[in-house]
């Protein structure tokens, strides 16, 4: 299965705040966008089609207007995602176009979604950037996203986009390893679980339990990803991103992280999904 791996072509990858942030500081690490921006390039260049969903835009934003704490309310969370988006974009736009690829950003909401016509003009425009070779990077649309309207974390927005664009592969780079049988900040004789055929109730349990750093999602909102990924006929990885090459590796077929096998639903539609939430 991991062997397999190697013949995805189109992947969405998904990187969190406390992937491309310095944990302490909340800064940018510039070191592992560089190294993102290299690799993803080079997927691109070997033929696959690749989307990147990237968080980022409230911790960007709240470090350029120097708010020491994370922000709260709803307007200053909004706000500090309006700085940040646009910097946060202004820094892949730099590194991509030193290897002279083609991105573009596309910011959505849960309207996105449940709206049939905005849901199709979406997947075209997906359609279309791919066909270009553009990498899409997308985010959540921070900015005019309400409580009803909000899809609340990248984890299910990723999968969302994946079932979207039909991607073959899922890649969360994360915090942690992957799933493990208990939360290994707790109890040391936790495990990692390879590989999952199906979640089971134990599982989703265990997983909300606490989560850390500058993230939204613990491992429950990456449970509630594969469920949708799977569904839609995706395949789903969580690796650990704190070394940027585990996505080559894993992509090589290294044994890594925790796979989430597809089972594609037969009636699959994603707007069920989505309304539910
Ligand atoms: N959309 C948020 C941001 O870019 C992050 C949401 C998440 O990390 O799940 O800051």
């Amino acid at each position: 299965m991991r062997e397999g791996l190697k013949e995805k072509k189109r992947i969405v990858i998904k990187v969190g705040t406390s992937t491309i942030t310095h944990n302490e500081s909340g800064g940018l690490d510039y070191v592992k966008l560089e190294k993102l921006v290299r690799t993803l390039t080079n997927l691109q260049n070997q033929g696959k089609e690749i989307v990147l969903v990237s968080s980022g835009s409230i911790a960007v934003g709240r470090k350029a207007i120097g708010l020491g704490k994370k922000p709260t309310e709803r307007s200053q969370k909004q706000a500090c995602a309006a700085i940040g988006q646009s910097r946060l974009m202004m820094v892949y736009q730099k590194l991509f176009s030193e290897y002279n690829q083609m991105i573009a950003q596309i910011l959505m909401t849960k309207f996105t979604i449940v709206d049939d016509s905005s849901r199709h003009n979406a997947q075209n425009t997906f359609r279309a950037l791919l066909d270009m070779g553009v990498v899409p990077i997308v985010n959540e649309n921070d900015t005019v996203a309400t409580d009803e309207l909000d899809v609340g974390d990248n984890d299910s927005l990723s999968a969302v986009v994946a079932a979207l664009v039909k991607a073959d592969l899922l890649i969360l780079l994360s915090d942690i390893d992957g799933l493990y049988t208990d939360d290994p900040n707790h109890d040391k004789e936790a495990e990692l679980i390879p590989y999952v055929e199906s979640i089971s109730d134990e599982q989703l349990e265990m997983a909300k339990g606490p989560f850390t750093g500058h993230g939204t999602g613990g491992m429950i909102t990456k449970l509630t990803a594969a469920g949708i990924a799977n569904d839609a006929g995706a395949d789903m990885i969580i690796i650990n991103g704190g070394r940027i090459d585990n996505l080559t590796k894993v992509l090589n077929g290294a044994e890594m992280g925790t796979f989430f096998k597809a089972h594609k639903t037969k009636h699959f539609h994603l707007k069920n999904y989505i309304d539910s939430k």
